[in-house]
């Protein structure tokens, strides 16, 4: 089988050649270390800031308020461990969702063992949060607001404008991960009232290990990592600079192309899902249907385990992902999909399929096709659907 249709963009991305090809001279002759004075090495200090520039530019941020990372993961635990402890005196309240990425989630677990109080706000069926239940969960004591931009497994864009609004209202600090968001739509950090935001690199057609997290001028955050002086101090470690670069070549990128690439995406992932719905019986989509990151398809099967789905897909050459914990071996069905209300076993025979730049309507046909076989096909293998079917055929 030749043949290969990636539609797992959500959980990484192919680095775009023109990505690639910024960094590599950043491995070879630039190698210098850019805290080095010499003029060999210093220049590289200067190319870390430009796509400093890049990213501020699409944010409307500034320039010296984006902090270099090793990715979503990195940001998302700093954001949340240095602003509990930075505004401690202050309080030890954190509001965030039920449907957070684990790097938040674990975090604030992490958090509670330590003595902070957080509240995980409840979805509704398309998993939105309600700005009101935001507001009514703020407390005298409430330090920090930390609700996502999209959701990386059903696709739903939160109402981070009126979350915004409310933490600044309340005088609270409001972060928000938009690792599956930034890129793919438009975000500006001022008119979200968004005081952190984390982004990664490999998300968005960028290298991997690398991202960044925004953090607004006035914010009292400590250092991360400590060591030596590089960004401002407040993340140590010599700089990944073919990472830096690749990153914002990827950013300059995805900014130029969003509009288009979102109107086209939009229209392949609505083709998609118009596809399933119609073709394929006892399904479900999850995730909000308009408020949906342009790239995000969700299912439910009924009758179907999804990972027997994702094996005999991938026999068709067809990478997509399951609602399933992606700690391998784990057979708990996603927290996303528990919280927007589905039923154990609903949520057990979800897929998630995430188109990318490339993808095209042929390869949506085939992906259709190929689901329509094998869903028929583990049906016919279940009890439980055969019950189902003869109940049906006595009414
Ligand atoms: C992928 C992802 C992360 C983690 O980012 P890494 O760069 O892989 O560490 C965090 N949050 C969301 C929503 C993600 O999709």
């Amino acid at each position: 089988m030749d043949r290969l249709i990636y539609l797992d963009n959500a959980a990484t991305t192919k680095t775009s050649p023109e990505a690639v090809e910024a960094m590599l001279p950043y491995f070879t002759e630039h190698y210098g270390n850019p805290s080095s004075v010499y003029g060999f090495a210093a220049a590289n200090k200067e190319v870390i800031t430009q796509q400093r520039e890049i990213i501020a530019g699409v944010l409307g941020a500034k320039t010296n308020e984006i902090y270099f990372t090793a990715g979503g993961t990195e940001s998302d635990n700093w954001a949340l461990t240095a602003a509990a402890e930075a505004y401690a005196s202050k309080g030890k309240h954190i509001i965030t969702s039920r449907i957070e990425h684990h790097a938040i989630l674990h975090t604030c677990e992490y958090l509670e063992k330590r003595g902070c109080e957080v509240t995980y706000l409840d979805v509704d069926e398309n998993g939105l949060v309600d700005p009101e239940a935001v507001e009514a969960a703020i407390r005298p004591d409430t330090i920090l607001i930390s609700v996502m931009f999209a959701n990386n497994e059903i696709g739903t864009i939160q109402p981070i404008r009126e979350i915004g609004k409310i933490a600044r209202e309340h005088g609270v600090l409001f972060h928000t991960d938009a690792v599956q968001a930034f890129g793919q739509v438009p975000i500006n950090v001022d008119e979200c009232c968004i005081d952190m935001l984390s982004a990664s690199g490999h998300k968005l057609n960028g290298p991997k290990g690398i991202g960044f997290l925004y953090i607004r001028k006035g914010v009292k955050i400590r250092s991360f990592i400590h060591g030596g002086a590089q960004e401002r101090k407040r993340r140590a470690g010599t700089e990944n600079v073919p990472g830096i670069v690749g990153l914002g070549k990827a950013v300059e990128l995805a900014a130029a192309s969003m509009k288009e690439r979102s109107e086209k995406e939009t229209k392949l992932r609505d083709y998609l899902i118009g596809r399933i719905e119609s073709e394929i019986p006892y399904c479900r989509l999850n995730g909000d249907r308009t408020k949906r990151l342009p790239n995000n398809v969700n299912f439910s099967f009924r009758f179907i385990e999804g990972e027997s789905l994702l094996i005999m897909l991938d026999m068709k050459g067809i990478c997509a992902s399951s609602g399933s914990a992606c700690t391998s071996g784990s057979l708990d069905p996603s927290h996303v999909l528990l919280a927007i209300g589905l039923p154990h076993e609903i949520a057990h025979g979800s897929l998630r399929m995430t188109l990318g730049a490339d993808t095209t309507k042929e390869d949506l046909d085939y992906t259709v096709d190929c689901l329509k076989e094998i869903v028929a096909q583990l049906r016919s293998m279940s009890p439980l659907y055969e019950d189902f079917v003869k109940k049906q055929g006595n009414h």
